[in-house]
């Protein structure tokens, strides 16, 4: 029970008589919106509203504290309350949870308000939710997509295409989509010889670092879509840096994280994609393998959406055993000096404007990379401030909100432009094509950089 709590336990009333009382059941046994632990907490300070990226510029958006405990509050003393449909423009950018003093579960909060009302107001005929669900279900366009990459990049961004798309479902012309590669990063896996050949390049390494062949350093990657369909060079960068370091990899069947699915209120779907991956990844982790995400949404999911939201055998031993791939090395490894000893030369000798993902912040990983690289030599690196970069995943795809998700970027763009060179970094793959579309620089992952810098 929370500290908020604990004064409910006193009534001065009836002080405590000693007699037997039969307790009663304020809150019956269901999950449906109870989060009252976390509502109690609330104090109204409003600092959450003054974070929210959304409120800043959409008048009609309420804010992040009507969305958690007060819409809590009316559903509680009203049984025909129905959810704001205001709820659907949050971006699920999380930023609200770290502002909030009081430690409300504020996008716990979201999550359930948006699928609810998804599941129990949406028209499910509307142009809005088929738009939704085919934008949350990315993974499903991607792996058809994928089939035909060349097609599908020419198709996907042939301008009357995109004005079609626009104009029928809401799907704003005003960004290119992103490139589908000629070879997914699980086709590349494969061909390369899959966990065979990564415990061969491990124990390789092993050797080189004085250490038992045998030694106990396994990984389970969790690539995520992105990596896997778009930017499968992130996927291989991890691979080789991890076996660098001595550790055995693996790629267990995975599907989508559910991040694009809980920022459309789609539970149902995101559930489904959960049950998957946590029991390909707790039956490794039973076997002594970490999880490791190069995406930081991916670890987000993982490690603190997941057990908040559902009740999957196994959940909470995946969350434990989830991390970040730089936040990994930088525990277990002394990547720090080793980086201290090396640089980087060529096409990587660049200077990056980096932007920290709202999902890296709400697990305390903003400062990781610049941490990491200022002592890199041959590079620079320089955060372009603690502005979210707009795009929340699939919110700045919307046609409605594209303007909106502009707005919100420009503080980053104008940091980026400001920074020294012309090439950015970030570890959200979303948030780099957000980067690039308002700066027209090229985005780089901190993993390719490490690949540049340690696996000569
Ligand atoms: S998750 Fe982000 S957009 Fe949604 S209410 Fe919180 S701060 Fe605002
Ligand atoms: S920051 Fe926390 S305590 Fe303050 S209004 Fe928002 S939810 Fe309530």
């Amino acid at each position: 029970m929370s500290d908020a709590q604990s004064p409910t336990d006193f009534d001065p009333v009836e002080p405590n008589t000693g007699h037997d009382f039969e307790p009663v059941d304020v809150f019956p046994d269901s999950n449906d919106f109870d989060l009252r632990p976390g509502a109690d907490s609330c104090f109204k300070c409003s600092v959450c509203d003054t974070n929210c990226p959304v409120a800043e510029v959409d008048d009609d958006f309420p804010g992040p504290k009507f969305q958690g405990p007060e819409q809590w509050r009316l559903k509680q003393t009203d049984d025909d309350y129905e959810i704001d449909d205001s709820v659907m423009s949050c971006s699920n950018c999380m930023r609200c949870d770290n502002a909030c003093p009081s430690g409300v579960p504020l996008s716990q909060m979201h999550n359930t308000a948006r699928g609810e009302y998804v599941e129990e107001q949406m028209d499910k005929l509307s142009i809005e939710y088929v738009r939704n669900r085919i934008l949350a279900n990315y993974r499903t366009s991607a792996t058809i997509a994928s089939k035909v990459p060349g097609l599908a990049n020419w198709g996907m961004n042939f301008g009357p295409a995109r004005w079609l798309m626009e104009k029928t479902l809401g799907v704003t012309k005003e960004r290119e989509f992103p490139e589908f590669a000629s070879e997914t990063f699980r086709e590349w896996w494969t061909a390369r010889g899959g966990a065979d050949a990564s415990r061969r390049n491990a124990q390789e390494s092993r050797e080189r670092m004085g250490l038992d062949r045998n030694a106990d350093k396994k990984v389970a990657y969790f690539h995520g879509c992105y990596s896997n369909y778009n930017s499968p060079n992130v996927g291989q960068a991890m691979v080789r840096v991890f076996e660098h370091y001595g550790y055995e990899v693996v790629a267990p069947e995975q599907k989508c994280s559910g991040t694009p699915m809980f920022a459309n209120g789609m539970l149902k779907d995101a559930r489904r994609h959960a049950e998957v991956n946590v029991s390909s990844m707790s039956d490794l982790v039973d076997q002594g393998y970490d999880a490791i995400a190069s995406c930081t949404s991916c670890s987000m999911a993982l490690r603190q959406e997941y057990p908040e939201l559902f009740d999957i055998e196994g959940i909470e031993k995946v969350a434990s055993n989830t991390f970040e791939s730089l936040e990994y090395l930088r525990i277990h490894e002394d990547i720090q000096e080793d980086i201290q000893e090396t640089d980087v030369s060529g096409e990587l000798a660049e200077e990056f404007a980096y932007h920290a993902p709202c999902h890296a912040r709400n697990q305390g990983l903003e400062r990781q990379s610049v941490e990491l690289f200022r002592d890199l030599d041959g590079v620079g690196i320089e955060d372009v401030g603690e502005s979210c970069s707009g795009i929340s995943g699939t919110y700045g795809w919307k046609e409605e909100k594209y303007e909106k998700s502009m707005e919100i970027g420009e503080e980053m763009f104008e940091h980026m432009e400001h920074a020294e060179g012309d090439v950015g970094m970030t570890e959200c793959p979303t948030c780099a094509s957000q980067m690039e579309h308002g700066t027209g620089y090229e985005i780089r992952h901190p993993l390719e950089l490490l690949e540049a810098a340690l696996v000569k």
